[in-house]
């Protein structure tokens, strides 16, 4: 397992400012705590929002905490059919000009006018898990998920290393799906 790569699957996910924070969930309102992510700090929260495109909408879809200085909306491409939405393949962070929808909490409504996206396939490393694959920060391998009956090398995968990350593969349900990568999966990095 040593060369092995653990790969998470991504479920459809928002990240909101303070602000929006406040707007939704009432003045003062601060994101609560569930459930640690694998990627250290970050977490899952109690909160929940309805993402309404104008097609159709989704509701209970969760927050992952701590805030960001810039909502953003992760939804896989069957969702964004769904809403209606535009969903750019992007990497975390890069909105600008990505699609827009409406959030709707307890407290109150943001219109987002950009923000949503389908996050590009990546993989967390350290800089040491970064020296022991041979890869760097942010370049573009492949990754092979076999075992399962639905075997796939999935290409365009971007590496991202940092101090602050732990290792692990993100993909979303869609590509989950593809490859029935259910469960405590592990891919190989193919360069
Ligand atoms: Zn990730």
């Amino acid at each position: 397992m040593e060369n092995k790569i653990l790969v998470e699957t991504s479920a459809r996910h928002v990240h909101l400012t303070e602000e929006h924070i406040e707007i939704l969930f009432g003045k003062g309102a601060t994101l609560t705590h569930k459930k640690d992510l694998s990627q250290p700090g970050q977490f899952a929260c109690e909160e929940r929002v309805t993402i309404v495109g104008p097609k159709k909408s989704i509701p209970n879809v969760i927050i992952l905490g701590p805030a960001r200085t810039a909502s953003q909306v992760e939804v896989s491409l069957t969702d964004a059919r769904t809403l209606g939405c535009d969903a750019p393949v992007r990497e975390s962070g890069d909105i600008a000009g990505s699609g827009a929808c409406k959030l709707i909490g307890p407290c109150g409504e943001v219109e987002l006018s950009e923000g949503v996206i389908a996050a590009k396939r990546h993989i967390h490393l350290t800089p040491a898990d970064a020296e022991k694959f041979g890869v760097s920060d942010k370049e573009i391998v492949s990754l092979k998920v076999e075992g399962n009956g639905r075997s796939l090398i999935f290409g365009d995968v971007v590496c991202r290393v940092s101090p602050k990350f732990a290792a692990a593969a993100h993909i979303d349900t869609d590509e989950s799906n593809a490859a029935c990568a259910f469960g405590m999966v592990y891919g190989d990095i193919v360069k």
